[in-house]
């Protein structure tokens, strides 16, 4: 759909003002003033609102967005959450890993789809059947990752093949707060691995010369500060790494640990008055763009650029306060509408909605009602409400059908998501200690 937005404020890192954006074949083809509308082109007036580069959450775990956060904090390292976590015969655990791998991947697609999200940083295997032009967001595809020193297969290889490849290296590191977490920065240094490619994950655990090493490197860290606190009850150095010149992106994590979504994650992280409503405006747009290496557009409004771009409403005291204040009014993805919420869809052919987003009806892209009925055919009500996407307004008046498991002989049709998820923190959990025997994944590079 070729899409001309009228009137309209926009903002990003290096361009601001206001009048017409072009949207032609899923890429912005002109951004000035008093554009025409051409043949067949679908005209939005937009004013009222701001325009700004879809936003990019740079850490999730698409496959665990179902889950509430679990554990007993405070730990001092990922790695004794891990452990206490991971039980195969707890319910809740048992109930949503038999949910359909590609059903919860959906799930993890409409959490960020809702939080204004055009781009995800995916932390597990590459879906490639179902990270297709029909997800509710792009998943990051051109980079390589393992999960972490601890349970990183393959490490070297990947470090080097992705350097060689000029791709982000991506790997959880120095999450907590004691001493093994800070030598996880020594070894990786030692190894050779800090280099302008690496995105270390968390990077809680530093002490000042650890800020220096990643600097000197040219490494990158991922700022989860609401996961941090629950875990850990500290988070990354964000002001000092930033002040060494470390470029440091925001991720939500997935829901076993982290926000609901990225703008709750925002605003957790506004209140803590560790970082400016601008500053976390380039960590969400321009500042994660450069560190993924997204050279198409994203983060960014300009001509030629691909259009994914979120829409707020325009009634902040600055433009990048609008994240703080609001949520997402309409959201497009390659050109293509995501989420319109009534205001604008009204202008638009699109099917009526009865999900709700801050009192207004809002369209989303596939059949979320179907996603959610066969959800709850797999996880009990009280399971579904402790999850916080869940509860949210947008997905609550959907959450009281029919369709709940029988209780009594639930559940027991886990075999497939053991199959298929032996990446999540808890499989990576169970396979610690058991490397020698258990048949290493094939290499995550795409
Ligand atoms: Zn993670």
């Amino acid at each position: 759909m070729n899409i001309l937005l009228k009137n309209v404020h926009w903002y990003a890192e290096d361009i601001e003002g206001r009048g017409d954006i072009r949207i032609e074949r899923g890429r912005i083809r002109a951004i000035g003033y008093g554009l025409r509308p051409g043949r067949g082109e679908q005209v939005l007036n937009l004013a009222g609102y701001i325009v700004f580069p879809g936003l990019i959450n740079a850490h999730d775990h698409l496959g665990l967005d179902l889950f509430p956060r679990r554990g007993n904090p405070p730990y001092t390292n990922f790695y004794q959450w891990a452990r206490d976590i991971y039980n195969p015969d707890d319910a809740v655990q048992r109930e949503i890993m038999s949910v359909d791998l590609r059903d919860r991947h959906l799930w993890g697609g409409y959490k960020n789809l809702v939080g204004g999200v055009t781009t995800v940083v995916h932390h597990d295997p590459y879906a490639r059947a179902v990270f297709t032009r029909r997800f509710p967001v792009d998943v990051l595809r051109r980079y390589s990752w393992v999960h972490s020193l601890g349970y990183g297969e393959h490490i070297m290889p990947k470090a080097y093949w992705s350097r060689f490849r000029g791709r982000p290296f991506v790997l959880h590191a120095a999450e907590g707060t004691d001493r093994s977490s800070q030598q996880e920065i020594d070894r990786l240094h030692t190894m050779g691995l800090l280099a302008s490619n690496t995105v270390l994950v968390h990077a809680v655990a530093l002490e000042p010369r650890h800020v220096d090493l990643l600097a000197t490197a040219g490494c990158s860290t991922v700022w989860c500060p609401a996961s941090n606190h629950f875990l850990y009850g500290a988070t990354s150095p964000v002001a000092a790494l930033r002040y060494a010149g470390v470029p440091v992106a925001l991720g939500t994590d997935s829901t076993l640990s982290g926000s609901p979504t990225l703008l709750h994650e925002i605003r957790m992280a506004h209140a803590s008055e560790m970082a400016m409503a601008d500053e976390l405006f380039r960590m969400v747009t321009a500042d994660a763009a450069r560190i993924f290496r997204l050279t198409d557009g994203q983060g960014s409004l300009r001509e030629g650029g691909r259009a994914d771009i979120s829409v707020f409403p325009d009634t902040s005291v600055s433009p990048a306060e609008a994240l703080i204040d609001g949520g997402p009014s309409l959201v497009l993805v390659r050109g293509h509408i995501r989420l319109a919420q009534s205001d604008i869809s009204a202008q638009l052919e699109l099917e009526s909605s009865d999900f709700r987003m801050r009192g207004q009806s809002t369209w989303l892209c596939g059949d979320v009602t179907e996603l959610m009925r066969r959800i709850r055919t797999r996880v009990r009500t009280e399971t579904l409400e402790q999850n916080p996407l869940w509860r949210m307004p947008i997905f609550a008046g959907h959450a009281d059908h029919t369709d709940h498991p029988d209780h009594t002989d639930h559940p027991d049709h886990t075999d497939h998501a053991d199959h298929t998820d032996h990446a999540d923190h808890m499989h990576q959990a169970d396979h610690a200690g058991q490397a020698s025997t258990h048949k290493p994944h094939a290499p995550a590079i795409s």
